[in-house]
């Protein structure tokens, strides 16, 4: 039993000191041999600690426990009601169920804090999952297509190679005429802001076609582009020019590469 580990809600409510009896000491006998529930343990602790401190400024956790300490006196009230003319005890009416419900009332008061808090982290934590989620299927996406161009037995390669002396660098094209796709790798310059290096597919017949811009990392190497270009451009040559961020729709720009 004390080998399976407690549920979060346990925890929060062992943290709350909440828990009683038998659960309480199955918890305790599994924490003493459990360093990933005391590590839970703490932060819970923690999560609850930064709550108390703060919870005269921030606005829900209070509002909450307001809201259940005005619930519970209106339940417990018509119980204490005191007959007209009788003699007042000597504590003021509903001293008895102040005392009584108090404890009752910080505690769910508590609980919901730890409620409010969990849902809050799960909610956080669920959408961080569906962002990473995203990002590894776009990168599968991506991997996956450029493995696909590469393996089609009519993907053809196209070297590239520095066009001006002052870039530096060269690259390889990967260009499939049937797909309509397209992938460049290879190393430029880095680039100076506000600049990009665009590519262009030279068709055989026509005016060049632009087929993206690069990603360029800090070094400059290792870039490529999977851009979306019209399927069925034979081509005459592939080339890469110094352009303005964001790119143009027709080169203006000095060429950095180019190869056919
Ligand atoms: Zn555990």
């Amino acid at each position: 039993m004390t080998d399976q580990h407690p549920i979060e809600e346990q925890l929060d409510l062992y943290a709350l000191g909440a828990l009683e009896g038998e659960e309480r000491r199955q918890v305790e006998l599994h924490l003493a041999t459990c360093a990933d529930c005391t590590r839970t343990l703490a932060e819970v602790r923690g999560v609850l600690a930064s709550l108390v401190l703060s919870a005269e400024q921030k606005a829900p956790a209070a509002r909450v426990k307001q809201q259940l300490l005005q619930r519970i006196q209106e339940e417990a009230a018509p119980a204490i009601a005191v007959k007209p003319g009788a003699a007042l005890p000597h504590r003021p009416a509903g001293s008895w169920w102040i005392r009584l419900w108090a404890p009752a009332a910080v505690a769910l008061a508590a609980i919901a804090i730890v409620f409010w808090v969990s849902n809050r982290r799960l909610a956080s934590e669920v959408e961080t999952l569906r962002q990473n989620q995203l990002v590894q299927q776009a990168e599968l996406d991506r991997v996956r297509a450029i493995s696909e161009l590469a393996m089609a037995p009519d993907t053809v390669s196209v070297s590239l190679a520095s066009a001006a002396a002052g870039f530096p660098g060269h690259g390889r094209v990967l260009y499939n005429e049937r797909r309509g796709a397209l992938v460049y790798a290879g190393s430029v310059p880095p680039l100076a802001s506000g600049k990009a290096y665009e590519l262009w597919v030279v068709p055989q017949v026509g005016n060049p076609i632009p087929a993206g811009l690069l990603n360029v990392n800090p070094s400059g190497a290792g870039s490529d582009i999977l851009p979306r270009i019209p399927a069925g451009v034979a081509f005459k040559a592939f080339a890469i020019t110094l352009e303005p961020a964001g790119g143009v729709p027709a080169p203006t720009g000095p060429f950095v590469q180019s190869g056919a």
